[in-house]
């Protein structure tokens, strides 16, 4: 059971600074750079504390998934002029116990030597309701009570106490950096993101408001790519990677997932799956892609394996602050495709027939079309009256305002002058060889 040293842990700014403006951040981050790397030395170790509160653990199987750059290449510091990471995660750490926990307490307590990082997987619940029921939601340790007892330290305590002398903290997964699941409408334990949970004010040693990787789970390239680009920024190596106003890497999470879908070009003809494992745009299955913002499908979600759409799953919007109430029901088309699905389908139905035309024309050599058939036992492909129509004029219109025209008297002139020029040296080179 457990049973609190502090009455309650609520939402509070663990910090004293106010983000008034950028320049501001940035002055913040320049003294904290010259106090990191000047006064202590290079660095040559950084430490990441993972936390877990109201979590499925899944933003750990997607982080050990990452391969570009992989966990494993950061904990051997593989990547050059990057230093070497070291992880203490409940549940991929050798180590248990006492011994797990003890680097915890040194960061903590200030005595660790090196600077450190704070990954905080899961939402943060309201650790005073359940304080309340004699319990807690997350922990992870156990310290000494007022009765003498060991009691569980809820991870809220300890992202609490952790963050405000920590380099950076990264909330990973929707429910860190947005709620999530546990704080969709009804909200039994008040849970919350880190952002609401650390406050407006907060800011890392490094100057930085809480740095947001969303996704349940997220790609976990983003995680590890992110982590290596404010390493490099923290050993001098880069610049100050480049967050959106809700602190998210912008280069990783501005684009619509829509946008980097293989089924977008059947949107874009106003083909639309009708099925569940169809192959066409789900949108009217109920995808909300082309607004979410999300690199799933072009990064793949595992090891470059995967993603929502490329395996047949729709979008819904797990990567949103609104998530899930916002994209609720799932399975169920958006209002929206009512106004876009109809436009797709009015554009499409003339869009494709015409491309089917030029896709059929740019199908045969030269040689077959002269001869108005494909000389193969695969198919039969005749080039017929319509076919010759629409591609000689195709043909005019591709060509027009250039000097490039196919079998004109000009391009004739050319092979002809080509044709010669080879003549003419082959006859040298015979000379030559007689000679
Ligand atoms: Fe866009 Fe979803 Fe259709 Fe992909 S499946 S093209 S993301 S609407």
């Amino acid at each position: 059971m457990y049973h609190s040293q502090e009455t309650e842990i609520l939402p509070k700014p663990v910090s004293k600074q106010s983000p008034d403006s950028i320049i501001r951040i940035m002055q913040s981050i320049a003294t904290s750079m010259k106090r990191i790397t000047l006064d202590e030395g290079p660095i040559s170790e950084v430490h990441a504390f993972w936390l877990a509160g109201m979590s499925c653990d899944g933003c750990s199987i997607a982080a050990v998934g990452a391969k570009n750059p992989s966990v494993d290449q950061l904990l051997k510091a593989a990547i050059p002029g990057l230093p070497k990471v070291i992880l203490h995660h409940p549940v991929l750490s050798v180590t248990a116990g006492d011994e797990f926990i003890e680097s915890y307490h040194k960061a903590k307590q200030g005595k660790l030597g090196a600077p450190y990082v704070v990954l905080y997987e899961g939402s943060v619940a309201d650790e005073s309701i359940a304080e309340k029921f004699g319990g807690y939601w997350s922990a992870m340790g156990t310290e000494e009570s007022n009765d003498g007892t060991h009691q569980p330290i809820p991870t809220a305590k300890w992202l609490n106490d952790l963050a405000p002398e920590a380099a950076a903290v990264v909330a990973v997964g929707t429910c860190a950096t947005w709620g999530g699941i546990p704080a969709a409408a009804g909200n039994v334990t008040n849970s919350m993101s880190v952002m609401d949970f650390l406050g407006k004010d907060y800011l890392s040693s490094l100057g930085l408001p809480p740095i947001n990787i969303p996704g349940c789970a997220p790609v976990g390239d983003n995680l590890t790519e992110t982590i290596a680009s404010i390493l490099m920024f923290l050993v001098g190596l880069g610049p100050l990677p480049e967050f959106d106003g809700l602190g998210r890497p912008a280069w990783l999470y501005k684009d619509t997932v829509h946008r980097g879908c293989v089924r977008a070009g059947n949107y874009e003809e106003g083909v639309f799956a009708k099925n569940h494992g169809d192959k066409e745009c789900l949108v009217e299955l109920g995808c909300w892609g082309p607004v979410v913002q999300c690199n799933m499908v072009s990064r793949g979600a595992l090891g470059h394996n995967g993603g929502c759409m490329n395996t047949g799953g729709i979008c819904i919007g797990c990567t949103m602050p609104g998530f899930p109430d916002a994209f609720a029901p799932f399975y169920k088309a958006p209002p929206g495709t009512i106004v876009s699905g109809v436009a797709s389908k009015t554009v499409g139905s003339f869009i494709r027939p015409l491309r089917k035309l030029t896709q059929g024309k740019n199908n045969l050599t030269e040689r077959w079309k002269k001869e108005g058939q494909v000389p193969s036992g695969w198919g039969h492909q005749k080039h017929g009256i319509v076919e010759k129509v629409s591609g000689y004029f195709y043909s005019k219109l591709q060509g027009a305002g250039t000097e490039f025209k196919p079998n004109s008297a000009r391009q004739k002139k050319l092979q002809e002058k080509g044709h010669s020029f080879l003549k003419k040296n082959i006859a040298e080179k015979r000379i030559e060889e007689t000679v």
